[in-house]
C-alpha cells in the first residue's frame, strides 16, 4: 500500500519513482538513464544530479 511519487529525472526528463520516507539528500538512480539523482526538497520534490564522487580514472 505504499504510495509513490513519480518525479522528473533532470537528466532525461524520464519518471523517477520516490517512496514516502524519502529524505532530502537520498540518492537514487534513474531507470531510464541509470543516472544518480540526489533528491535536493522535498516540498515540492525537486531532484538534481548527483555530484559525482572524484574518480580517478587517468592513474
Ligand atoms: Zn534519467
Amino acid at each position: 500500500m505504499s504510495v509513490l511519487t513519480v518525479a522528473e529525472c533532470p537528466v532525461c526528463g524520464g519518471d523517477v519513482e520516490i517512496t514516502p520516507d524519502v529524505i532530502v539528500g537520498e540518492l537514487l538512480d534513474c531507470d531510464d538513464c541509470g543516472s544518480e539523482i540526489e533528491v535536493r526538497t522535498l516540498t515540492p520534490v525537486r531532484l538534481e544530479v548527483a555530484p559525482t564522487p572524484a574518480e580517478d580514472w587517468g592513474e
